[in-house]
Parts: C-alpha cells; sequence; structure tokens
C-alpha cells in the first residue's frame, strides 16, 4: 500500500462535457429516439427495452437515496509509469478521456444510503478507456473500502470494465492483489460486499474484486467473463455455447447469484443490505 501512496499524482481540472443534441439511435432496433425520455427511462430504449450504458453517474442517481450521495473521489491520476505509448502516449489518451468523461479516472466513490441503508459505493465508468483498472482505480476501490470499514458500511461495487489497463503493464496487474487484500480486511470488519456486475465484467477486474461479493448481483444483459470469447474459442478449437458468458450462463455455473433487471436493481440491494442489517 505505502507504495502507492508515495508515488507523484498530478493534479488536474477537467471542464464540463457539453452534449446538446437531442435525439440517439438504438443500436438495438434501430429507431431514433429522444434523449431525454432515455434518461428519464434509466437509460433504456423506450422502444425495445435495450439497456444503454449508465455514466457513473447515471448509475449512482439511479441507486442511491436522492440527496444523499458524497463524492469521496481523490483528484488524483496516474503519472504513466511505464512512459506507455501504442497509437499515442498515454497521457494524451488518459487527457482525452478526462475531458470526454469530466472524471479524472474510470471510477466514483462515495458514500450514501439506499433505501435509507448506509453504503459506500463505488461505480466505473466505462467511457473512460473502458472502465479500465490502473492504479487510480484500484487506489479507490481500496480507499473505498477503508472508508466502509471506518465508518461500518456495506460496500457496493458496480463493475463495467475490460479489465486490466494494459498501458500500466505490472502496475495495473497488481491492482488484483492490491484490492483483494483490502477487501480482505472489509470481511474481518464482518462488513457485507456487494458486488453488481453490469455489460461488460471482463478481464482482470472479473478476475478479481468484482468475483468477490458476498452477493453477487449481474444486470440483465452484463457480459461476464475473463478472455474475450474468439480468443478462447481459438486456444482450445471447441465451438462454445451460444450464451457463453452471458449472465445466465454464468449464473447456471454459479459464478453469480442473481440476475437484475435495471429498473429492480435498487429494490434488490435494499433488500439484500436489510439482510445483512438484520443479520448483525
Ligand atoms: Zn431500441
Amino acid at each position: 500500500m505505502s507504495l502507492f501512496k508515495e508515488r507523484q499524482y498530478l493534479r488536474i481540472r477537467v471542464d464540463r462535457e457539453a452534449d446538446d443534441s437531442l435525439w440517439m439511435k438504438c443500436k438495438s432496433c434501430g429507431e431514433l429516439v429522444f434523449k431525454r425520455r432515455v434518461r428519464e427511462n434509466n437509460n433504456v430504449c423506450p422502444n425495445c427495452g435495450e439497456y444503454f450504458f449508465l455514466t457513473a453517474q447515471e448509475r449512482i442517481d439511479s441507486l442511491v437515496d436522492p440527496g444523499s450521495f458524497e463524492n469521496l473521489t481523490e483528484p488524483i491520476v496516474t503519472d504513466d509509469p511505464l512512459g506507455f505509448a501504442d497509437n499515442q502516449p498515454y497521457t494524451q489518451r488518459l487527457r482525452e478521456a478526462q475531458e470526454k468523461t469530466s472524471l479524472l479516472d474510470a471510477i466514483v466513490i462515495g458514500r450514501g444510503t439506499i433505501q435509507s441503508l448506509p453504503v459506500v459505493l463505488g461505480v466505473m465508468d466505462f467511457r473512460f478507456i473502458g472502465g479500465s483498472m490502473g492504479s487510480v482505480m484500484g487506489e479507490h476501490i481500496c480507499r473505498a473500502m477503508e472508508a466502509a470499514i471506518a465508518e461500518r458500511r456495506a460496500f457496493v461495487l458496480v463493475s463495467s470494465s475490460g479489465g486490466a489497463r494494459i498501458q500500466e503493464g505490472m502496475f495495473s496487474l497488481l491492482q488484483m492483489a492490491k484490492t483483494v487484500i483490502v477487501r480482505r480486511r472489509l470481511a474481518e470488519a464482518g462488513l457485507p460486499f456487494i458486488s453488481v456486475m453490469t455489460y461488460p465484467t471482463s478481464g482482470g477486474v472479473q478476475a478479481s474484486i468484482a468475483s468477490l461479493g458476498d452477493i453477487l448481483i449481474a444486470e440483465k444483459g452484463a457480459l461476464i467473463g475473463f478472455a474475450g470469447r474468439r480468443v478462447i474459442q481459438q486456444t482450445i478449437s471447441q465451438d462454445l455455447p451460444e450464451h457463453f458468458q452471458t449472465e445466465t450462463f454464468a449464473l447456471e455455473r454459479g459464478q453469480i447469484d442473481r440476475v437484475v433487471r435495471r429498473e429492480e436493481l435498487r429494490e434488490e440491494l435494499a433488500l439484500a443490505l436489510g439482510f445483512f442489517v438484520g443479520a448483525r
């Protein structure tokens, strides 16, 4: 832990994104739909029921009691430990993601209540480099769990991630071990952790913290897996079932406990949290 705390972080300011288009095209049914209606409908297509991505803030708003959320996300960004560049330097990729999302990295953490039950919440934002987990996200997940321990609250993590952030190499893989260690402390403190997997929960995130909830919930339509379908198919030279890596596939094999519709997620979380409160 001290290794990460000593690292140099930059502080920067991000301006709000301007988005003034009124209509969007549904990728599922092809209909043009009115953006405000989609937003009011939890980002579900009013025509065909397709789920669209929720930003971290939209997800938080859909789960916590109105006005109860207090943002605990620290203004830290990675210092690009490898000096990484693919078709563009990592620092530039970060800057673009920050401008696009108004976030400094791919997660928002904070405290709030869900139907009056106190939680610390971590919510990933897929728009930010595919919700990938680098050193900043790992640090925030740990700080969220530490806050939960200090305040005797439950921890809820909503994942939407392609996995470890390759631009940080080994530093991103280290986050798997680091989050698992702090998760253990949460368990030792006797506090519940509810993990919500959404589309997609994969790679190093699925292979570490997202799979370690006391209760594992998948949002309907979630993709849950480690490597991509094509990679696995090529590696084992076998056809995979049609519904491979879907939420129902994961449920059948005991990888998750429940599949829940987006509209019912808040109720479901309150039910699970209430169970733990009652058990104390
Ligand atoms: Zn649609």
